[in-house]
């Protein structure tokens, strides 16, 4: 027979599981964007040309790479931008969304 102890156990037990699965899917999938090779970024696209996308900056200090919206991995030449979801933008290029990374 089992108890109401017994019962939030296994209630305990299938959350936690549950949770587990879940994040363990998450990381996955980060793993998976973050090594796949994303298409770069054309400075002719329509969403870039609004934002003035470039691949080498015109500015001497700010550049794609040091700006906060910059995603992937440190010392890779294109990584993905939170701008242009799906894309890789250079670290050398810059657009006018350009934000300081916090000190
Ligand atoms: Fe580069 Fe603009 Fe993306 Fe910043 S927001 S990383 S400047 S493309």
């Amino acid at each position: 027979m089992k108890t109401s102890t017994d019962r939030r156990r296994f209630l305990r037990l299938t959350m936690a599981g549950i949770i587990g699965i879940t994040l363990g899917d998450q990381i996955l999938q980060r793993k998976a964007l973050a090594s796949e090779e994303l298409p770069h970024l054309a400075e002719d696209d329509a969403q870039a040309s609004a934002l003035q996308y470039t691949h080498k900056s015109p500015h001497e200090e700010n550049h794609c790479g040091n700006c906060m919206l910059l995603q992937g991995n440190e010392g890779d030449e294109w990584r993905p931008c939170s701008i242009f979801p799906g894309k890789a933008v250079n670290v050398n290029g810059w657009c006018s969304a350009w934000t300081a990374k916090p000190a």
